[in-house]
């Protein structure tokens, strides 16, 4: 409940913001849906038409396609944190630019100190960039994953195609599905760096160390 409050306060604070000049022409700023917990984050670009009229990320057909990927490895998007590097529609979809982004990153950072994922997803190219801190693009890193530091937390940034981008192109479609199909393995083979309690063993009088055959 801590971190679902502590989020939602944050989004309570920031649902006014006026840092860059995308506050003007926005219907709402669009924080970010999904469970406040969760291992997974997602970040996308910037919110679309659809998004800025009803204040969620991903809710049309690059939505529509992130759920039936989510669905293709058993998850839903309440089990999974969605984010934009920008909180508010660009005018007609162009980019995001360099200012909007700086004015915006604290806040995605902000949400991934709340959240405490184990895996970044960045969908696309500004997501890959800002996250990496490198210039080299998605086509190159796609599939990829790296440890980041970010706002002093150390996840496994996992760059993915954005769904957008695949809608039209089955043979980018194709790829995008192969490295989801890694997500699960990438957030347990994580999972399972951090030290696990010793397993409840039993004593055994004699020959503790052979008996106990753990190596
Ligand atoms: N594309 C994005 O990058 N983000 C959204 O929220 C919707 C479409």
């Amino acid at each position: 409940m801590e971190h679902l409050d502590e989020l939602q306060a944050y989004a309570e604070a920031v649902s006014g913001c006026t840092r860059c000049r995308l506050a003007q022409d926005r219907t709402q700023v669009v924080f970010g849906s999904g469970n406040p917990r969760a291992d997974l984050l997602f970040v996308g670009e910037a919110p679309g038409f659809h998004e800025d009229k009803q204040g969620l990320p991903f809710v049309g057909q690059a939505g529509k396609l992130l759920e039936k990927l989510l669905a293709g490895i058993g998850l839903a998007r309440s089990d999974v944190y969605i984010a934009n590097v920008l909180m508010c529609r660009p005018p007609g979809n162009r980019d995001p630019q360099p200012d909007e982004i700086e004015a915006c990153e604290s806040h995605l950072f902000r949400k991934l100190e709340l959240i405490e994922p184990i895996v970044v997803a960045t969908l696309g190219n500004f997501a890959t960039k800002l996250l990496s801190g490198r210039p080299l693009g998605i086509t190159r890193v796609h599939g990829q994953e790296q440890e980041a530091t970010i706002g002093g937390r150390t996840v496994l940034l996992y760059p993915l195609y954005h769904p957008a981008a695949a809608l039209y192109t089955p043979a980018m479609l194709k790829v995008l599905e192969e490295d989801f199909a890694r997500l699960p393995d990438l957030i347990g083979r994580s999972v399972a760096t951090t030290p696990e309690p010793a397993p409840h063993l039993t004593p055994v009088a004699a020959e503790p160390a052979v008996q106990l055959g753990l190596f």
